[in-house]
């Protein structure tokens, strides 16, 4: 197996994977999604809410809000000793309060604990007019994407590697230009004679250069993917495509046990 980073950013990873086929990339890509445990607001009590939106509406927003935490500082409800019923180790409260006019947002949270707190401080949630009031206390847990969209640790995507070659044999007078101008993400340059393929992982397989000359041939690999890790929550993305992997990595252990 070969890996080529080709992007690498604070909140996404794009990679070159040669040498797996697409059921592997698929399950660590479902794994990644849905089941690496990352901390949201699982329910919110309301004190008093004046505002314009109804709690329901309020609590959804603010589930989505993203949170920061310590991946393994926290246990599963369901896994913890407590049982689910809530202890410091599985869950904490974050509190707002503030009296309008203003724009409540996620930083107006105080948080119980200090490494979970909003990732964000400018995501707006509410408007309040004047003398409005909203007190609540927000409850958040561990939880998977498979349970629930507001515990999905990233969004990911892969896509066949694209053999492009250009024969210039088969290369007529003037198509040099017209591959090079008719690829949207501008996959080829032009070197004064032939387009030449420069950017591969930028194709989108659109087929349009193969319209435009006979010369061109895409041919995308089953066992090459270009895969593209974009973290929704707190975590890096690094981070999540390890975890996956020892998730399924104990899978396999688990089955092998069992056999
Ligand atoms: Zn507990």
């Amino acid at each position: 197996m070969k890996i080529k980073v080709l992007e690498k950013g604070e909140n996404k990873l794009v990679l070159d994977i040669d040498g797996i086929n697409p059921a592997f990339a698929n399950a660590l890509r479902r794994v990644s999604m849905t089941e690496v445990p990352v901390m949201a607001v699982k329910y919110v009590d309301f004190v008093e809410n004046d505002s314009v939106m109804f709690d329901e509406m309020l609590a959804q927003r603010i589930g989505l809000m993203p949170l920061k935490f310590k991946p393994g500082e926290f246990n599963f409800p369901e896994e913890c000793e407590c049982k689910g019923k809530g202890c410091p180790n599985c869950q904490v409260t974050l509190v707002l309060e503030r009296v309008g006019p203003g724009t409540v947002y996620s930083g107006d949270f105080v948080s119980t604990h200090e490494d979970v707190v909003p990732l964000y401080d400018n995501i707006p949630l509410v408007k309040l007019g004047e003398d409005q009031k909203l007190k609540l206390e927000a409850v958040a847990t561990l939880g998977r994407g498979l349970d629930h969209a507001k515990y999905r640790a990233a969004i990911v995507s892969y896509k066949y590697y694209p053999e492009i070659t250009v024969d210039g044999r088969k290369l007529k007078d003037g198509e040099a230009k017209k591959i090079v101008k008719s690829c949207p993400p501008g996959v080829f340059e032009y070197d004064g004679k032939k387009p030449v393929v420069k950017n591969p992982e930028k194709c989108i397989l659109c087929m349009e250069c193969v319209e435009a000359s006979e010369a061109v041939k895409v041919e995308p690999k089953d066992t090459r993917f270009i895969f593209q890790i974009e973290s929704i929550s707190a975590l890096d993305p690094k981070y999540i495509l390890n975890e996956a992997l020892e998730i399924l990595k104990r899978r396999a252990k688990e089955l092998e046990d069992k056999l």
